[in-house]
Order: C-alpha cells, then sequence, then structure tokens
C-alpha cells in the first residue's frame, strides 16, 4: 500500500512539474521587467535625469503593461517573442528582416470568384508561402506557387500600393482588376465579381525585432513633443519589449520546452531565477550608447538571444536527468495557497551550469534599454526634459481599463507564458 501511495504521490508531482502552476505571472516575470527598466535610468546621462530619475517608480511599474494588454487585444501578443527556428535553420537568410518584404513573403494571395451567373464560388490559391516548421514538422503548411512568378507579376508594387503594413492577420481584399498583371491573366473573370485576398502567415510566428524600431520611433517622437505622458509610456513599453527580446525562450517555437517534455522551463528560466538571485547579480552596467542603426540593433540582439536557446533547453534537460529527483521541485507557503517551483538549489544549478546566463541577459537588457532610451533623445534633439509639461491623461485612462481587463483575466494567444 505503501507503494500505491507513493505511486499516486509522484504522479501528482509529474503532473505539477509539467503544469508549473505557480507561474501565474508573466514573463521575466513581473518582478524583473519592473527591476529591468528601474536599473536602466541609472545608465542615462545627468541631463535625462530630471525626467527619468523623477518618474522611476513609474518606469518600473509599468514595465509589464504590454503583458497586461494581452489580455485586452489578441493583436499583442506577437509582439513578445519571435519563433526564428520555425524558418529553418540559423542565420535564417530566408526571413527578410524588412517587415515590408517579409509581410509580402509570407502571406498567402487567393483569388475569389463569384462570377458564375449560377451563383457559385470558386477560391482559387495563387501563392502559399513555405514556412519550414509548418511543412517539416507539423506537415500542413502546404506551400504552393513560386514567390518569383509571384514578383514577377509586379506584386511588389501592388501590395506596397494597398496593403496596410500591420501585424495582424487579417486577410485583405482587392478587386482583381487592381491588380492589372494578374487580371489579365483571367480574362473571363472581371473586377466586379473576382477578389483577391492577402492573408498574413507571419504574425502568429511574432514580430518582435520589426515591432521594436517602431516604438524606438515613437519614444523619439514623444520626446520631440515634449508630451511627458507619451515618453513615460513609450519608454516604459520599450523597455518591456527589450527585455523580451533578450529571452531566449522568446525567440524559439519551443518557447515552453513544450516540444522537448521540458514544459514549465520558460518561468524557471525567467522569473523563477531573478526572483530568487536578482538581488545578487551584478547589475551595474555602465553609461548607455548611442545606437547607430536601430533596426539592425535590434535584430542582432534578438540573433544574439536566439544562439542560446540550445543551452537553456539542454542543460536544463541534463539537471532534470542528473539532479536528485526529490531535490528539484519544492513546495512554497503563499498567502493563498501552497505553490510548488524550483528548489533554489536547483534554479541555482541551473544558472551556474548556464556560466550565469540569467545575470549576463539581464545586464544586457539593462544596457540596451538604457541605449534605446538615450539614443530617442538624441535623436530628439537632446532637449531639456526638466520641465517637460504633463499632458495627454489619456494614457492613465488606458492603464485603469488595461488592469480591469487584466483582473478579470483571459488571455489572448499562448496561454504559455511566451508573453
Ligand atoms: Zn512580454
Amino acid at each position: 500500500m505503501g507503494r500505491v501511495i507513493i505511486f499516486l504521490l509522484s504522479s501528482l508531482l509529474i503532473f505539477s512539474l509539467t503544469a508549473f502552476n505557480y507561474a501565474a505571472e508573466d514573463d521575466w516575470g513581473f518582478y524583473a521587467h519592473r527591476k529591468l527598466n528601474r536599473l536602466a535610468v541609472f545608465t542615462l546621462p545627468p541631463q535625462m535625469m530630471p525626467l527619468f530619475k523623477a518618474e522611476i517608480e513609474y518606469l518600473s511599474a509599468h514595465a509589464v503593461d504590454p503583458d497586461r494588454r494581452r489580455y485586452a487585444t489578441p493583436h499583442e501578443g506577437p509582439r513578445h517573442y519571435i519563433d526564428l527556428d520555425v524558418y529553418g535553420e540559423f542565420p535564417y537568410d530566408d526571413l527578410p528582416r524588412d517587415w515590408n518584404e517579409a509581410l509580402v513573403k509570407f502571406s498567402a494571395i487567393y483569388l475569389l470568384s463569384t462570377c458564375d451567373r449560377r451563383g457559385g464560388e470558386d477560391t482559387m490559391l495563387l501563392y502559399f508561402p513555405y514556412i519550414h516548421f509548418d511543412e517539416e514538422v507539423l506537415k500542413e503548411g502546404n506551400a504552393y506557387g513560386d514567390f518569383e512568378e509571384i514578383l514577377a507579376l509586379n506584386y511588389q508594387q501592388f501590395f506596397n500600393q494597398r496593403v496596410p503594413r500591420n501585424f495582424y492577420r487579417a486577410p485583405w481584399s482587392y478587386p482583381l482588376n487592381e491588380w492589372p498583371e494578374l487580371d489579365s491573366l483571367f480574362p473571363d473573370l472581371s473586377g466586379d465579381c473576382a477578389t483577391i485576398f492577402i492573408e498574413n502567415h507571419i504574425s502568429k510566428y511574432g514580430i518582435i525585432p520589426y515591432y521594436l524600431p517602431i516604438l524606438q520611433r515613437n519614444l523619439t517622437r514623444a520626446i520631440q513633443q515634449g508630451d511627458k505622458a507619451r515618453i513615460l509610456r513609450h519608454a516604459a513599453d520599450i523597455g518591456h519589449y527589450i527585455g523580451d527580446a533578450h529571452v531566449p525562450l522568446h525567440t524559439t517555437v519551443n518557447y515552453n520546452g513544450q516540444l522537448t517534455g521540458q514544459e514549465g522551463i520558460h518561468a524557471f528560466w525567467e522569473s523563477r531565477i531573478p526572483e530568487l538571485f536578482a538581488e545578487d547579480f551584478d547589475l551595474i552596467v555602465g553609461r548607455a550608447q548611442y545606437i547607430e542603426n536601430k533596426e539592425e540593433f535590434f535584430w542582432d540582439v534578438v540573433m544574439d538571444t536566439h544562439l542560446k536557446v540550445d543551452s537553456v533547453l539542454a542543460i536544463e534537460q541534463y539537471l532534470r536527468d542528473t539532479y536528485p529527483q526529490d531535490a528539484q521541485i519544492c513546495f512554497d507557503d503563499r498567502t493563498f495557497q501552497t505553490i510548488q517551483q524550483p528548489c533554489r538549489e536547483f534554479a541555482l544549478a541551473y544558472e551556474r551550469e548556464m556560466n550565469g546566463m540569467v545575470e549576463r541577459q539581464m545586464r544586457k537588457t539593462i544596457f540596451a534599454i538604457g541605449s534605446a532610451w538615450y539614443t530617442a533623445w538624441v535623436d530628439a534633439g537632446q532637449p531639456e526634459l526638466g520641465d517637460v509639461a504633463v499632458v495627454d491623461p489619456s494614457h492613465l485612462i488606458e492603464n485603469d481599463s488595461l488592469m480591469r481587463v487584466y483582473r478579470r483575466g483571459s488571455i489572448y494567444g499562448r496561454e504559455h507564458l511566451n508573453n
């Protein structure tokens, strides 16, 4: 009977291992995001301090707003990650670093005809993008058509003139005759009964390196305009996404170890370790530096982060296999419940085996956030920040409503912590 109980206990434990249910909070842990924004302030030059130091509590507290926004809109999720490995092999040369090019290449094109007078409908697939992961792993991509042939039909120009370059997966539609080169291939169809549909297949795999330069421009513009509320809001926001861009598991389709039986690794790496050890980390990183080429900088960050994915996964697996089983998961009494999470010593072993990777990534993040803020200020003409006015109180209203939907609870997109 003892064995039965042990069996039951151990299966409970396995269940909770896979659930890792302690991690109600999100990426980097809310704790780490707040700390990263806070420490980034100390990388700034004295001229920026009157605003940034005075508002350090705001910058820290609002470091987590983007995660709350994921509860308010389905468009938010993909801004927090990019599953680079769905595109094949490092360095993913098939993935354009320019958003417009990427969107053109990874959107499907359909032609819908209702020209049949008897009321029939006909849908024709003209192009469907090849995505390595969809084809080779999911076996459900069904790439179709030749992109070069599509381009030869002057597709790029048609696309540039009409398709909104947004990040969301909404099929865009246009009358066939708006794309003359395609129209001429279908003499039997006329523009008022034939429609082109263009469908985004890239956003679902994340867009963070494409989104960061936009945030950088928003922050620069806010500083130019001297709008304090916007400056703070955009600064807090970009700090969050730069933080996400430094988390290796935000750059892989195996974002929670779910493809390799390592569920829970996401929160283990980015929440549990910082919460346990960040107070002991050396997070003083020196002065922020000017970023010349923003697009390149953010891509470099993401690629550098991505190179660590293998170690993150392999070392955790090694420890799962070799570390004493009964010393991996500990029980922790919190206010309303007992939760299970990786034990302190186990977490320490993980961070040590990774040669202090979490600490290094936090250092890099702080430096990158400070440099992005500093660069925006330089690009805005280095205005005095001491007495910028508070305008646009609407952002405060947004934050109130964010808190309401956040408390209400259900998240759009990935449930599993890949924020
Ligand atoms: Zn996030």
